[in-house]
């Protein structure tokens, strides 16, 4: 077996175990919850998801407003390629992404990367809407961009076409619901992806957005090391891959504002991921890079 192979398994085992984690992480919290005082929560009803309420019509309309103007740059790249890894690197912009949410985490993030006037893009798993879409629906009124990272952060590549759609779908519809623009940005759990996927985003106008910084924060290296390879990885147009979810994540909450602060101090303006799509596009001929292991 490849290193790479191995590495690959290796991190869809510790997802798949974050995964888990939430789900119990989830009932155990719904269970407090229902816990103490509430003398008719004795049964499994405590685990109640809260209702979903989508944003204002007011807000939605702003949204709308915003990504109809951030499109344009999506737009304009998808001409000429259906993935980027980073920006063209002409100004000195950055992109901080954070996948697998939302989660219990969300809200402390997009709270720090608000009171910074940060705007970020979040890859959002469709069913951790059920439990966590206010940590969402926060992000988008933050103004951060909310794109799709499919229902159950499935293995795209090793599913049939149908089931790749209804990932993709499902995910798209959480949003629909939250009153979330359309998501125009998809990005594979596991990097996993195949022609079928490619055909089907195609269809959607969907651009896969991949990264050119991995945090590895999921392994919970500590937080001076979250920042550090931030920091060393970071390059004019860069896309760095943080996590918001997925498991516990109190070292990325804490590492983002050191993170925002550092790369501020170097001089990077923060951008969304459209927002540097319309600012400073990759240039056409992109590679795949080596950690990709769809084709
Ligand atoms: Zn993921």
């Amino acid at each position: 077996m490849s290193p790479h192979r191995r590495r690959q398994i290796q991190r869809r085992r510790i997802v798949a175990l974050s995964v888990f984690a939430v789900g119990v992480l989830v009932i155990s919290l719904a269970i407090d919850a229902g816990g103490g005082g509430s003398s008719h929560h004795t049964t499994g009803a405590s685990l109640q998801p809260p209702p979903i309420v989508s944003l204002e019509a007011t807000v939605q309309e702003d949204l709308r407003r915003q990504a109809a103007a951030q499109n344009v740059g999506i737009d304009h790249v998808l001409k000429y390629t259906p993935f980027v890894t980073s920006g063209g690197g002409r100004r000195k912009e950055i992109a901080l992404t954070f996948d697998d949410g939302p989660g219990p985490y969300t809200p402390q993030i997009v709270n720090s990367l608000k009171k910074a006037h940060v705007p970020a893009t979040f890859f959002e798993v469709g069913f951790l809407e059920t439990y966590f879409h206010a940590g969402t629906r926060d992000a988008a009124r933050a103004g951060d961009v909310i794109g799709d990272h499919t229902e159950r952060h499935a293995h795209l590549g090793s599913l049939p076409k149908a089931a790749q759609r209804d990932q993709i779908d499902s995910q798209a519809q959480w949003l629909h619901k939250l009153g979330v623009p359309q998501p125009r940005l998809f990005r594979p759990p596991y990097g996993s992806f195949n022609d079928t996927t490619m055909a089907l985003l195609k269809k959607r106008r969907m651009l896969m957005v991949l990264w050119s910084v991995d945090s590895q924060d999921y392994r919970q290296p500590g937080v001076g090391t979250i920042v550090r390879r931030v920091m060393d990885g970071a390059k004019r147009g860069g896309i760095i891959l943080l996590h918001d979810g997925g498991g516990v994540r109190s070292q990325t909450a804490a590492a983002v504002p050191i993170i925002i602060k550092q790369l501020r101090k170097r001089g990077f303006k923060f951008v969304t991921v459209p927002q540097m799509m319309a600012d400073d596009p990759p240039p056409p001929g992109q590679r795949l890079p080596h950690y990709i292991s769809g084709g």
